[in-house]
């Protein structure tokens, strides 16, 4: 099946990719909404998702100047969780973003071969310094290994589309990937921050590594992955003959956790084309 000219790459979707070619297939391009839930116990599934929303919604409200008492305020009947999250997130933050300008959910797209890249970050911070910080929030009750985050498709996405297509935040000069900063900044784990400095050189490996990535896309027949392990936590198990129900939700990977990460289907694609090169 050819893809749509122009397609947007997300790094969702290149990790669906990674994860099980035919899951790519179902989710993007025959852009099929399976009924099915991705963990058990469900309830507990859809309150993580929500309250990692929730969470989400708050910390940009906070960035684009909402006063931290009135935000405080709203959260008086919320769920011990989210205000304990909120307070450290308040307590621990990365210290730069008080001098810095800063872009909360903001959306860059870049070209990829015949394709397009999108990436959104949770916040793009601008130092005085000349340095840029991209940072992640999350929400998830396990943090990766380092190693782990370091291989994840979304540690080289990020930064590559920011270096690609930033200059709009550099006085319209391409951004140096040296200035470049990824910080994954948890809430469950506040003191334990991860951060990966981007370089030129990383910058080339990861070029390399998307083209290939999409290169590959193009020329697959979109098999269903081998190993079952991943059909457990996902929504298209049945429609694959691959299990009827879903996994424990203690058992679902990091980065499969419930959260708010971009989904390029609730983009719609008029909104897609305005999102700047
Ligand atoms: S159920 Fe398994 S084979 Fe089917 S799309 Fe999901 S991961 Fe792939």
């Amino acid at each position: 099946m050819p893809l749509p000219q122009s397609f947007p790459f997300s790094q969702s979707s290149l990790h669906d990719f990674e994860t099980c070619p035919r899951r790519f297939k179902l989710r993007y391009l025959d852009r099929l909404r399976w009924p099915a839930v991705e963990a058990e116990p469900i309830v507990e599934a859809e309150r993580l998702a929500r309250l990692g929303q929730d969470f989400h919604r708050l910390v940009q409200q906070h960035l684009i100047g909402l006063e931290v008492e009135t935000l405080t305020a709203y959260l008086t009947s919320a769920e011990d969780e989210l205000r304990t999250w909120w307070q450290r997130y308040l307590a621990h933050r990365p210290e730069a973003l008080v001098t810095a300008t800063l872009h909360p959910e903001l959306t860059l797209s870049a070209p990829l071969r015949d394709y397009r890249l999108l990436a959104r970050f949770d916040l793009l911070a601008v130092l005085p310094d000349g340095q840029f910080l991209i940072i992640d929030w999350k929400t998830s009750r396990q943090k990766p290994q380092r190693e782990h985050l370091a291989r994840r498709v979304q540690t080289r996405v990020y930064p590559y589309v920011l270096a690609q297509a930033g200059a709009a935040f550099n006085q319209g000069q391409p951004i140096d990937p040296a200035a470049i900063k990824m910080i994954y900044w948890y809430a469950q784990f506040p003191n334990e921050p991860e951060q990966f400095d981007y370089s030129l050189q990383l910058f080339q490996r990861d070029e390399q590594f998307l083209s290939r990535l999409v290169e590959q896309i193009k020329n697959s027949d979109f098999p269903l992955v081998e190993s079952h392990q991943p059909c457990h936590h996902c929504v298209y198990r049945s429609y694959c003959n691959r299990g009827d129900s879903a996994g424990p939700l203690t058992e679902l990977p990091p980065e499969a956790e419930p959260d708010a990460t971009l989904d390029v289907l609730a983009l719609d694609w008029e909104q897609i084309a305005e999102i700047q090169f």
